[in-house]
């Protein structure tokens, strides 16, 4: 028996998450491989056989899936959160959300004891660094090197291959170790890519974002949203910034410019992203000020000229929002626009949001 919860204020409705909430995030993947593990089929359950998955490929498939019995937390007004509920997946559609639904053509998933989050999106991930998971687990997020922080090992000497002194140590901007390049090729990239996004689908995390800032050239890109495509997931590559060391003869395209889709966020736009009925969609990580140094159009105004959604890693920079704000080729509709992080934002900075998203 299906019961709604109470609404979001009732904090009875905590304590049912505490309680529900242990088994973790909608593990739809985990359990199609314990069953696959047992050998066994539990009893109503109807995985897909090879004749039903034939000839359907890609966005082309048109397969029924029902998520049965989960903790189901749309999180929606209009759709409701259940303690036990089915979830419908037809194709590319959730198709319904309900306490019980019959669909006996449908591949059923049992859910039971898990969370079920239709729609659900993670806005934020840096996915090549999954090949440094647990790098320094008790790392602090800032400070220069030989302090053992994220910023010094997991972006200065595994993302740039280069130490920089900063803030109020020595000579900012100083090099003071130098790989001579960046630690990782594209093909490393590639296997971070496939790391994560499976990585990601057997937690059942299904559906992400993934703010690339390992764009070192344009091999390094190309790698990584062919480990995206080839693993299957839905996912937004966020186009970000690399380590640009084209004075050493590597060469580096981001961001690239206004109608040339010969570079940067063009060249990719038009190869990989002609289409947005795709798995994997086009975001841009450029900014409301100028796309580039003496460029007379911003960064948003760059991103949306080649459809791309724009996904900005805000971390700090409090009156950026601001000045964005300010300026009217950035538009009052900003549907399109997620911010991640925003720390440090204070009421100014998150006002500026307000009435501009939908
Ligand atoms: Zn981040």
């Amino acid at each position: 028996m299906s019961t709604k919860f109470p609404a979001p204020s009732d904090p009875s409705r905590r304590d049912f998450l505490v309680k529900a909430g242990t088994a973790g995030l909608a593990g739809t993947a985990i359990a199609g491989l314990t069953t696959i593990a047992s050998g066994q089929v539990p009893a109503g359950l109807r995985s897909a056989t090879p004749r039903d998955v034939q000839n359907l490929t890609g966005d082309g498939r048109r397969r029924r899936i029902l998520l049965r019995g989960g903790v189901v937390l749309s999180l929606d007004p209009r759709v409701g959160d259940f303690e036990k509920a089915d979830v419908l997946i037809d194709g590319k559609t959730i198709a319904q959300v309900a306490p019980t639904i019959a669909a006996g053509d449908a591949e059923v998933v049992d859910c039971a004891g898990t969370i079920v989050m239709p729609g659900f999106i993670t806005t934020h991930n840096h996915q090549y660094e999954s090949l440094q998971r647990a790098i320094i687990p008790d790392g602090l997020l800032a400070g220069a090197w030989p302090m053992e922080t994220y910023g010094s090992v997991v972006q200065n000497i595994w993302t740039a291959g280069r130490i920089v002194e900063a803030g109020a140590r020595g000579t900012p901007g100083r090099v003071i170790w130098d790989l001579g390049r960046v630690p990782y090729d594209p093909e490393d990239l590639y296997i971070a890519q496939l790391i994560a996004n499976l990585g990601q689908i057997s937690e059942g995390v299904t559906c992400g974002t993934d703010t690339s800032q390992a764009n070192h050239s344009p091999a390094h890109t190309d790698a990584m949203i062919k480990g995206m495509i080839d693993s299957g997931r839905r996912v937004l590559f966020d186009y970000s910034n690399g380590t640009n060391r084209s004075d050493e003869g590597v060469p580096f395209e981001f961001p690239g410019a206004m109608n040339d889709t010969t570079k940067g966020i063009g060249r990719i736009a038009k190869t990989y992203f002609s289409s947005k009925d795709q798995l994997v969609t086009l975001g841009f990580a450029g900014g409301g000020g100028p796309a580039f140094q003496g460029a007379n159009y911003t960064g948003w105004q760059l991103g949306r000229s080649f459809g791309a959604f724009i996904n900005n890693h805000s971390v700090g920079n409090p009156m950026g929002i601001v000045t964005s704000a300010a300026d009217q080729r950035n538009g009052n509709d900003w549907s399109d626009i997620t911010f991640v992080h925003a720390t440090r934002w204070q009421d100014n900075s998150v006002g500026q949001i307000g009435a501009r998203s939908t």
